[in-house]
């Protein structure tokens, strides 16, 4: 196929060298690693469709991938797959009635500075935001830490363009907020973690921009503490835009590889971060809520953007400094709100039964009952955690996915929170628009 895929996108959008393919090879964990067979980088949809009837014909399998920053293993090859960049799609539409249409390959960021620059504001934000592209964001549903006041990357959808696997183009971009006629394939792509097409344009819903901003942190006497905490946030403050928590272990990995101070004098069991946007200054509202909130033990409120880009940056850099601290396995699940405390209760003890000296560290979006578990240092045990973990999610009716996707991480474990009706109806789906598995191949279904 290497010839036919060059005369489509040109020589140099066709890798096959191993040091020029490496990045595409290995996920941003580092746990997820295979050799594509070549790293194509086509620039418009109709290469798109081009490079899909190229591999179809030849019977190569397509790996789709975007900034390569999902966390579980659904963008880097298994092995011999061709991969599909779609990192060279990065066209950004003028922005018309708050709408605006980008190519799927432009990052988040590219597409936040354009808003803002515009006056508007766009509903998903987290933080790979620099790499994470639009399209792999639809492909994964993305969530992030602004998902309680502007919905999931499925809500921020008023239109998308595909390539299917047989090479036709799906394209529903008329940006219409209102659509009965059948079928939402809008939706059905978002979170299809590229196993029904390749996303190549979608049309994106913007939000005016609030240039009022006040953050807090806070230190509660118990994870049941910030749980109870939420009613009287979302309450009392219309204008809470995030909540999220992290807890002791994880603020001393950030402390030590991002080198920030400590935020209290004494360490607590567990804090919020909480931010409230406005057109008015949110702040003495988000103090007045501050005060009555119950199990409340320490609190500290930013007030210039210096101050309030600090605060952010001890739940921001989770992530990094996880991974600065090893290759962790990272579980992103969610519980029903009333289970929440008692799941990061009992889900320690369930980690050191499967894997003595492992380390759970653990933080979310609160609001929608997330928690990303990631667990350092379990040696060989991956499987013995990783079940320990979803089986205990699943006795708790929660999703063993909050955002991430499954990717090909997850699948063995699908069929703990998805009934065996549900996975026969997304099979269906799958084999009427790829009927020879030609995307994405062991993702989601195995
Ligand atoms: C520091 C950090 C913080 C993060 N925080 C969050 C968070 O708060 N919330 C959250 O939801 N995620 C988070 N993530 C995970 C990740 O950023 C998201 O899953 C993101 O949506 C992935 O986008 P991507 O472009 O990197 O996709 P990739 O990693 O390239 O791909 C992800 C999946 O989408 C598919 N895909 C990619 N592009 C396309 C396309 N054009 N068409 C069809 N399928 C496609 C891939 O095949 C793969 O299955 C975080 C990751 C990091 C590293």
């Amino acid at each position: 196929v290497i010839p036919d895929l060059q005369a489509i996108v040109g020589d140099e959008h066709v890798l096959v060298d191993p040091d020029l393919k490496a990045s595409y090879e290995t996920d941003w964990t580092g746990r997820f690693t295979g050799t594509a067979l070549a790293v194509v980088r086509p620039r418009t949809t109709e290469e798109v469709a081009a490079v899909l009837l190229v591999c179809a014909s030849a019977g190569a399998k397509v790996m789709v991938q975007g900034g390569n920053t999902g966390l579980v293993g659904g963008g880097v090859p298994a092995g011999g797959e061709v991969l599909v960049s779609l990192a060279r799609l990065t066209d950004i539409g003028p922005i018309e009635a708050g709408q605006v249409t980008v190519g799927a390959g432009v990052t988040l960021a590219a597409l936040q500075a354009k808003a803002l620059a515009e006056g508007f504001d766009f509903g998903v934000d987290l933080a790979a935001r620099d790499s994470c592209t639009i399209g792999g964001m639809i492909a994964t549903n993305a969530g992030g830490i602004r998902v309680l006041r502007y919905g999931s990357m499925r809500r921020q959808l008023v239109g998308i363009e595909a390539v299917l696997a047989d090479g036709s183009v799906l394209s529903r971009m008329p940006g219409l907020d209102k659509d009965g006629t059948g079928y939402d394939l809008v939706g059905l792509l978002a979170g299809s973690e590229g196993t029904l097409g390749v996303i190549t344009q979608a049309r994106l819903r913007l939000w005016p921009r609030l240039t009022q901003r006040a953050v807090a942190l806070l230190a509660a006497e118990s994870v049941e503490a910030i749980v109870e905490m939420l009613p009287a946030l979302r309450g009392g403050l219309p204008s809470l835009a995030a909540v999220e928590f992290f807890l002791p272990p994880g603020l001393g990995l950030v402390r030590k590889h991002a080198g920030l101070p400590a935020p209290f004098s004494a360490e607590h069991p567990a804090y919020l971060l909480v931010e409230c946007t406005d057109r008015v200054d949110p702040l003495d509202q988000l103090a007045a809520v501050v005060e009555e909130l119950p199990g409340l033990v320490d609190a500290t409120v930013a007030t210039d953007a210096a101050g309030q880009r600090a605060l952010w940056g001890y739940r921001e850099k989770h992530t990094e400094s996880i991974s600065a601290e090893g290759v962790p396995i990272k579980l992103d699940v969610s519980l029903p709100l009333t289970l929440l405390a008692s799941f990061i209760a009992q889900v320690g003890p369930k980690i050191e039964a499967a894997c003595p000296g492992a380390r759970p560290i653990m933080f979310g979006h609160v609001n929608e009952g997330n928690v990303h578990v990631n667990i350092l240092d379990t040696g060989s045990l991956h499987d013995e955690v990783t079940d320990a973990v979803l089986q205990l999610v699943a006795s708790l009716d929660g999703s063993i996915s909050s955002e991430h996707g499954v990717g090909r991480a997850k699948v063995p474990w699908l069929g703990l929170t998805r009934s065996p009706v549900e996975i026969a109806a997304m099979r269906a789906v799958k084999n009427a628009l790829d009927p020879t598995g030609l995307l994405n191949p062991g993702v989601i279904l195995g």
